[in-house]
């Protein structure tokens, strides 16, 4: 497959657990761009006991937002130092605040907006165990690990993220709608967003790749 990629910077937007991290990972293998996740970045912070990681730690357990001048700091500056490359963002705006502080130092020029039913992410969340020191992820009635509540490798306990626990996750989805909402109204207003619906990223994989195909000249 010859992908020549152009300079695109573009911006992924969906629910916590619409699939954001399934798609976003199929684009960076498809077309070659660079990922920047907001989520992962604070995690690897947290995981290192950094000054910042120890700073969002608990905002991160709650499932709430971390402070709008925090997180633009950090994710403007690792922004910056993507030189010349393709990049998409993930879980980066999400308040208005931020779009309009990126929007600033770097204008998007593709916003792609994962549509996934509320009903179908609290199902999908329940179901989600981790291996925490690998990051290996299962998902019960998916890809259900061997011996429940275990890891496949290493037999050690699975755990749910903090920010998966029903209480976190219904918390996530009222931010969503509230705060996150008026981002897409943002995007939609600059005439840069494109939707994506569906239940399963398998569904929606389709649509963004015929929607990018043309913008990267992919010839499969
Ligand atoms: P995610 O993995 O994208 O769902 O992010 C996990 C958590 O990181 C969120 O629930 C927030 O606590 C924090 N976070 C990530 N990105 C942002 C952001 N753009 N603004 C504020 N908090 C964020």
């Amino acid at each position: 497959m010859a992908v020549k990629t152009k300079l695109l910077k573009a911006l992924i937007l969906g629910a916590p657990a619409s699939g954001k991290g399934t798609i976003s990972s199929r684009i960076v293998k498809k077309y070659n761009v660079e990922h920047l996740s907001s989520g992962d970045k604070l995690r690897d912070h947290i995981e290192k006991q950094s000054d910042l990681g120890k700073q969002v730690k608990q905002y991160l357990n709650e499932g709430k937002l971390v402070p709008d001048d925090v997180i633009i700091n950090f994710m403007v500056t690792e922004l910056k130092k993507i030189n010349h490359k393709p990049w998409l963002l993930d879980g980066f705006p999400r308040t208005v605040t931020q779009a309009i502080a990126l929007w600033k130092v770097q204008p998007v020029n593709v916003v792609l907006n994962l549509v996934v039913p509320y009903e179908v992410i609290i199902e999908r969340v329940k179901n989600r165990w981790v291996h925490l020191p690998s990051g290996r992820v299962y998902n019960i009635g998916f890809n259900t690990p061997k011996i429940i509540g275990k890891d496949d490798i290493t037999g050690e306990e699975l755990i749910q993220r903090p920010d998966d626990k029903p209480e976190a996750v219904q918390k996530r989805l009222e931010i969503y709608k509230s705060v996150t909402q008026p981002v897409i109204d943002f995007y939609a207003g600059k005439g840069i967003l494109k939707n994506f619906e569906g239940h399963t990223s398998d569904e929606i994989w389709p649509k963004v790749t015929s929607y990018l195909d043309p913008l990267f000249k992919v010839n499969n």
